[in-house]
């Protein structure tokens, strides 16, 4: 679990904001759970075998007795909250959420155990139309941060029923190799075969290309289904490969899932994931509301944009010194004076008994353009000492009532 110090403090916000202005541009409006839940909520969604509930929850009993876990994802609790807060008899309803989640998984680049997602969640929408849009706008956001080497990768899961034929075709295929699995694979055999699919090994990567395809045997209607999403892709030219063994960590999925993968962080690569999970509400007590979405580890998209996203690593724009104790009133309003000028400059007073020497040093240090300074003789005259830290502009004093204008030159 990380610290955010300064001043990538600032980065994060910056990314942040810039996605939620690209989400607002579709038509998402912002969800806030919280970060706690009863853990029913989770264990019954994600599903019992996955990797999330059976190994990577913070888990506790609390003081009444309840067993409570801190979020490992996103969707069950966005679901909860939906159902708790009737938001579902909006036809189209289009959320988003950002925050940290929680996963006690082996700590690594890209792998935390608190990360933070970006989540976007979509219900009452059946057709594909949907599907397709947020992959369209998750390529816009690559797009805005100019990242060009994310490959996308799509497939079907099939409807429930597809999907437990499926099941039973990989076990036909595995039974007979059990040998060959490594010991997590033959778990997942035994518990939720479709999930060797996804191992991480690259020795069972030969037998996995060998096994069934669910693609091979989809009914019509999920084929039509994912054939039309496609054909938006193809439509709007974004580049995608249908991985028939993409299947997702979490057993709500069905039909569409999706990932965006980068060869840049070695094994930590799905920068974004997501999916269709018709099931999922009315699995949690709610009426039978189709439903599709993703979310966003921000932590790797951060580490491909690491460049692109400023650091403000200056801590103040304009640094506010009096050179006496009598002056020190006088600086806090001084100060003030500036923030009703400029709001978007960061202005910092000088808060100490320190020498004008020592103040200058902290004003040089703070990243300051330029110290504003009041003495005696500034406050006899009504006016302030303007001092350039960066540029060779000479010293000059102004009227406090041409102050404004006087440092537009430095702030523009
Ligand atoms: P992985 O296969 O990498 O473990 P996952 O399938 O468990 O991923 P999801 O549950 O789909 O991941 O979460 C969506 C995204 O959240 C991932 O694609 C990734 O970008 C991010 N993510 C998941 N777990 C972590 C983690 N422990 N630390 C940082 N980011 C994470
Ligand atoms: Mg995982």
């Amino acid at each position: 679990m990380n610290d955010v110090v300064p001043p990538f403090g600032e980065r994060w916000r910056s990314l942040e904001g810039q996605i939620v202005a690209l989400l607002g541009s579709y038509g998402y409006r912002e969800i806030r759970m919280p970060l706690l839940e009863s853990t029913q909520v989770f264990a019954r969604s994600i599903g019992d075998t996955t990797d999330i509930v059976q190994k990577e929850m913070y888990t506790f009993t609390d003081r009444n007795g309840d067993s409570l876990t801190l979020r490992p994802e996103g969707t069950a609790s966005c679901v909860r909250a939906c159902l708790e807060n009737s938001l579902l008899q909006t036809t189209g309803q289009r959320l988003f959420y950002l925050g940290p989640m929680f996963r006690h998984e082996r700590p690594q680049k890209g792998r935390y155990r608190q990360f933070h997602q970006v989540g976007v969640e979509v219900f009452g929408l059946a057709g594909p139309e949907i599907d397709a849009e947020l992959i369209l706008m998750t390529a816009r956001l690559w797009k805005l941060f100019g990242l060009r080497d994310l490959r996308l990768e799509i497939n079907t899961l099939g409807t429930l029923a597809e999907r437990a034929a499926y099941r039973a075709c990989l076990v036909d295929y595995f039974t007979p190799r059990r040998d060959a699995l490594d010991e997590e694979s033959q778990t997942r055999l035994d518990r939720n075969p479709l999930r060797i699919l996804d191992s991480k090994n690259p020795a069972l990567a030969p037998l996995i290309a060998g096994a069934p395809r669910l693609t091979d045997s989809l009914g019509p209607e999920s084929t039509a289904h994912f054939a039309q999403i496609c054909v938006v892709l193809e439509a709007a030219n974004i580049e995608y490969t249908v991985n028939p063994h993409l299947v997702r960590g979490l057993d709500y999925y069905s039909q569409t899932v999706f990932e965006w993968i980068t060869t840049e962080l070695g094994a930590q690569g799905t920068v974004c994931a997501g999916g269709r999970y018709d099931g999922l509400v009315e699995l949690m007590g709610g009426r039978p509301t189709p439903a599709i979405g993703f979310a966003l580890g921000l932590e790797r998209l951060l580490e491909l944009i690491a460049d692109q996203v400023p650091v403000v690593q200056a801590a103040a724009d304009v640094y506010v010194i009096a050179a006496e104790a009598a002056q020190r009133a006088s600086a806090l309003v001084l100060a003030e004076e500036l923030r009703d000028a400029f709001p978007a400059l960061r202005t910092l007073c000088h808060c100490g008994p320190e020498s004008i020497k020592a103040q200058m040093k902290r004003a040089d240090r703070s990243g300051a353009r330029v110290a504003l300074i009041l003495g005696p003789d500034e406050i006899l005259e009504g006016t302030v000492t303007i001092k350039s830290l960066r540029e060779a502009i000479p010293q000059s004093r102004v009227a406090r009532s041409a102050m404004a204008t006087a440092l537009s030159a430095f702030v523009t």
